[in-house]
Parts: structure tokens; C-alpha cells; sequence
């Protein structure tokens, strides 16, 4: 696989094949290595066996996760192609510690970008073990509490914080699919009702979106990040 620094995956890789909808296709696969893992930035003791990086080529790779994002609520698209397995939503309900080994499989396009990985292993983290399902918890109640605060501002500190917390979360919300998800949960009134599937699959993409420029600080402006979420981070980095 090619990367933005032309650096190749792994010394090995393998072909496979898989179903999406009755559609058959292919990839190349590449065991992430800690080698790898580690050479992204990430903290060497968040590295868990099992991460599979599948690489397809561009047109393919849409078609696939079209697909994926109609059939699956949860809609973690550039992950497992498996859309009807329902572990991605067990483990953001905290049903389930992790995800299973074979579950751990992130797709992108050929030629991705260095920056793409770090954020598609950034959720390779979040489900796989690398934190517990405690942490996992309190991350999507922490952000929950900052979006309320957001959205519904009421001591002076709130309102204060509250422009650049928004800008935040829209920024969130168009980064990835969640969208629909933040328009459904600004919908809802009752705070228990709102930590809702929905809701955590906005916070892992929050954890997903901090880790990927706290990685890449050269590449981005950290200065986006409201203080209240960088706070609530673990330290990802070695
Ligand atoms: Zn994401």
C-alpha cells in the first residue's frame, strides 16, 4: 500500500475477499503491526494484536461503503464489511468490552493518506481494547455533558466555552457520517434518551477526530480543539 510518505504497511499482505450486500469484493490485506502502530505516534501500550488495514481501489471502496452506510444505523463505514454484525453497536452501548478479532478490520482506499490511518486506527483504539470500557463510558458522558453545555449554555463559564464547542461539533458532524446523528440528538430533549447509540458513535468520532490532530500537530491547527475536549483525552501519545 502506497501512504503519503510512500512507506509500505507491512513487509506482507494478502488478498481477500468478502460480501457487502450480496456484492462481492477485494482488497489487499496488511496486519497492522506495532511496529507500525507505533511509528503512527500512538502510545506503544494502546496496541492490541488483531488490526487488519484492507486496502481497495477507489471505485470499489465507494460502491462498498455505500453500501455500508445504507445498511447499517450504527454506519461505521471504512470499517468491517460485515454490515449486519451488530458488535460496533454492543461495544458503543458498552454491551461488550471490545470487538472480537475478526471484527478489527478498517478499509480504505488505495493511496490513502498517513492522516486517514491515524484516524481510522484512532477508532481501532476506541473498539479494540486499547481503552477500557469504563473510560469508553465516561468519554461519551463527558462529551455529552460538553454538548449540552453547548447547546443549551447556562453559567457564565458554559457560555462562554459554548461558540467554540459548537464549532467543534459541527466540525464533527461533517467530518464523518454523523451528521444525521447530531441533528437527531439536538432533537431530543430528554438527557438519559440522548446517550443513545447515535450519541456514542458522535463521541468515538470526537476521540477519532482529537486523536488524529493531536498526532499530527503539524498538519492541523490543535488551537480547533476546545480546551474542555483536549482535557478529557487520554494521552495517546508516546
Ligand atoms: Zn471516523
Amino acid at each position: 500500500m502506497r501512504v503519503s510518505d510512500g512507506k509500505p504497511i507491512a513487509s506482507y499482505d494478502f488478498p481477500g475477499e468478502f460480501t457487502v450486500a450480496g456484492r462481492s469484493f477485494s482488497a489487499r490485506f496488511f496486519v497492522v503491526t506495532q511496529h507500525f502502530f507505533r511509528s503512527l505516534g500512538y502510545r506503544n501500550d494502546l496496541f492490541k494484536k488483531g488490526c487488519l488495514i484492507g486496502t481497495m481501489n477507489r471505485q470499489a471502496y465507494n460502491a462498498c461503503t455505500r453500501h455500508q452506510v445504507k445498511g447499517d444505523s450504527v454506519g461505521l463505514y471504512s470499517f468491517h464489511p460485515d454490515i449486519t454484525n451488530n458488535e460496533y453497536g454492543q461495544v458503543l452501548r458498552g454491551q461488550r468490552d471490545y470487538l472480537s478479532f475478526e471484527r478489527r478490520v478498517i478499509l480504505v482506499p488505495d493511496r490513502s493518506a498517513i492522516v486517514t490511518l491515524i484516524h481510522e486506527l484512532a477508532h481501532d483504539i476506541y473498539f479494540g481494547n486499547g481503552i477500557t470500557r469504563e473510560r469508553r463510558e465516561d468519554f461519551v458522558k463527558q462529551i455529552f455533558r460538553l454538548y449540552k453545555a453547548a447547546t443549551m449554555p447556562i453559567t457564565s463559564e458554559e457560555k462562554q466555552a459554548a461558540p467554540a464547542l459548537i464549532d467543534f461539533f459541527k466540525r464533527i458532524a461533517a467530518n464523518c457520517q454523523a451528521r444525521h446523528i447530531l441533528l437527531t440528538i439536538s432533537n431530543s430533549n430528554e438527557i438519559m434518551a440522548r446517550l443513545n447509540p447515535g450519541f456514542q458513535v458522535f463521541a468515538s468520532e470526537c476521540f477519532a477526530y482529537v486523536a488524529e490532530k493531536v498526532m499530527r500537530p503539524e498538519e492541523s491547527t490543535l488551537k480547533i480543539i476546545p480546551k474542555e475536549i483536549e482535557d478529557i483525552m487520554p494521552e495517546l501519545k508516546e
